[in-house]
């Protein structure tokens, strides 16, 4: 019993590279451009690339689960269903950088780049 508390409050302990890792994100170069792996929840084998940037960014992804809480982390609600999420060190950095940056959880991104995908369709059958 004693190690299953442990491993539920491993990330509260990790710093967020570590905790990153462990979810399975890696740092990748895509078309030139520096970013990272995200997989994506319920699809094995699926990454969600989400460049590195430098330029105000559309929306920060966080996550809803308690279980990705790194050490350092804000709860904030997601933009778009106003569900909880944590928002890390790093993305607090990225919200003092770009004020007003919308927040949004992983489900809305998801559902986000699955209407952008529709819309790309739907002008390719226009
Ligand atoms: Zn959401």
């Amino acid at each position: 019993m004693r190690e299953r508390k442990t491993d539920q409050t491993a990330f509260s302990r990790m710093t967020e590279g570590e905790a990153l890792y462990s979810l399975g994100v890696r740092a990748v170069e895509k078309d030139g451009r520096k970013g990272i792996n995200l997989p994506i929840p319920g699809k094995p084998g699926e990454n969600l690339f989400i460049p590195a940037s430098d330029e105000k960014p559309d929306a920060i992804v966080a996550s809803d689960s308690k279980q990705d809480r790194v050490k350092g982390s804000k709860k904030t609600r997601c933009a778009d269903c106003r569900c909880k999420v944590w928002i890390s060190p790093s993305t607090q950095e990225l919200l003092r950088r770009y004020p007003g940056t919308p927040v949004i959880c992983i489900a809305c991104v998801l559902k986000r780049i699955e209407q952008e995908k529709k819309q790309e369709e739907e002008e390719l059958e226009k």
